[in-house]
């Protein structure tokens, strides 16, 4: 029988259809993987064509014994959707609120390998890309125009991405979005009525209940929403509370990477490498660090948005979460066995 769920933290509903299951092959992506050479020379992102990309804003020492000349690279957006040298200036009335569009918008090479996905990186590597994220973090959030910061990526073209060299991106803007405006809203009543943080405890329920919990480490667990808006649509918590992503102790990072690691591993080899995003939610940078909890967000790409979707902002889901969560923890404990 079809059942609507109701996820709490976005405040949407999910119509979860399971008639329409379908089994993970299906998902399957029919086309096969492009085989992608090491080094590409007509890629901007890879290591050497340094020349051809925008202005350089940061790069990490090299892994030893590589013989790049870097590890990471952060590069401002050729393309940016918004404009770094404005002031934020609100202007207009009730009906035709504007502010100019200031934004930051860059671009990080996950690594040096043209043709090698996060899953196919060294745990150390993993670590740098987390690393270069917060680098990037912590430091635009000291600027007073940037009220939020999103760091994201597509990857595959169902994803958005542009170009098959690994990266990520990382807007900041001088707004909030109405999605974010939603979350804070929900957690800050939660903390006004309950004193403690909605989503501390929902990890507790989640770890409690066991049902789509797919992997745990020292200080990271991921699960999939009890409402999934979509089929293996995974969230990875630090089980330490912070609303900051910057506020990621360093200690923890390879135990980030680690759990990144698992989940995309698992989704990689269950579903045959789908397109997905990821996309880190963390608070605005105004927020004090009690009324929310950052976390990231891992969607495959496996159905596309249709129009009841547009026009209603329910989603069909048409797998349980729980068989989900199952499947994709069968994987990792397999993954496991070999280590
Ligand atoms: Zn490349
Ligand atoms: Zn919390």
């Amino acid at each position: 029988m079809p059942e609507f769920r109701f996820n709490v933290l976005t405040q949407e509903w999910v119509i979860i259809a399971t008639e329409r299951a379908k089994r993970p092959m299906e998902f399957a992506t029919t086309q096969p993987q492009a085989e992608l050479p090491p080094l590409d020379p007509t890629c901007p992102f890879c290591p050497g064509n340094e020349h051809m990309t925008n202005t350089e804003v940061c790069r990490t020492s090299p892994t030893d014994g590589s013989g790049f000349p870097w590890q990471t690279r952060v590069i401002k957006n050729k393309f940016p959707a918004l404009a770094e040298n404005l002031q934020p200036d609100q202007a207009g009335d009730f009906f035709q609120t504007h502010i100019n569009g200031f934004g930051i918008h860059e671009v990080i090479i996950d690594s040096p390998h043209h043709n090698r996905r996060i899953t196919d990186l060294p745990f150390k590597d993993i670590e740098k890309i987390i690393q270069t994220y917060l680098l990037r973090y912590r430091a635009l959030e000291r600027d007073p125009r940037v009220r939020h910061i999103i760091i994201f990526k597509n990857n595959g073209e169902k994803a958005g991405s542009s170009l098959a060299h690994p990266h990520s991106q990382l807007i900041a803007t001088p707004i909030i979005s109405g999605q974010i405006q939603t979350r804070l809203n929900v957690t800050q009543n939660y903390l006004n009525e309950n004193h403690r943080c909605l989503m501390c405890d929902m990890i507790e329920r989640e770890r409690a209940q066991n049902l789509r919990v797919i992997y745990e480490n020292e200080h990271f667990i991921s699960f999939l929403p009890y409402a999934a808006l979509s089929s293996f649509h995974t969230w990875i918590f630090p089980k330490t509370h912070h609303a900051h992503f910057g506020r990621l102790d360093d200690a923890e990072i390879p135990a980030f990477a680690n759990i990144l690691f698992y989940v995309l591993k698992s989704q990689e080899k269950l579903l045959n490498h789908p397109d997905f995003n990821f996309v880190i939610r963390s608070a605005p940078t105004d927020c004090p660090d009690h009324a929310y909890h950052w976390y990231m967000s891992i969607i495959p790409r496996l159905s596309k948005t249709a129009g009841f979707e547009i026009g209603s902002n329910i989603y069909i889901n048409s797998s349980l979460p729980e068989h989900n969560a199952l499947e994709l923890r069968n994987v990792i404990d397999t993954l496991k066995q070999f280590e």
